[in-house]
């Protein structure tokens, strides 16, 4: 939108100064300037929608960025008082890993921290939490 704007501009504009360069009456020299001020115009769209992008690029990562933050802290919060939360982190039974004591979840083949294997022929075996 905004290139089509200025290719726009930037053609009025040469077609204003060829007609105002070449004009041989007032009609033609006011027809040169009228196409020189509608390429201004147009140049002054461009730019407007130009700082509308600019300002929509700043505000949207941070509008946008928001819910994350705040399901982070949620995690957060789960994982630092797994009892006490009743969000979805609850519903899946957890357990801690024996040998980093990350906590995950009891029915994990191996652990998302360390990579101690709770398969079949181990010996890890996830500690239940409660
Ligand atoms: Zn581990």
């Amino acid at each position: 939108m905004r290139v089509v704007l200025f290719v726009l501009a930037v053609l009025s504009l040469l077609m204003g100064l060829a007609i105002f360069g070449g004009a041989k009456s007032a009609v033609q020299e006011i027809e040169g300037l009228i196409s020189i001020m509608i390429a201004a115009i147009l140049l002054t769209g461009a730019s407007i929608i130009d700082s509308i992008q600019w300002a929509v690029g700043k505000t949207l990562p941070v509008l946008s960025r928001a819910p994350v933050y705040t399901s982070t802290a949620a995690a957060a919060a789960a994982t630092s008082d797994p009892g006490a939360s009743t969000g979805i982190a609850t519903s899946v039974p957890k357990g801690q890993c024996p040998n980093c004591e990350t906590q995950i979840p009891l029915d994990s083949v191996a652990c998302i921290k360390c990579g101690a294997n709770f398969g079949h022929g181990s010996s890890w075996r996830i500690r239940p939490t409660r």
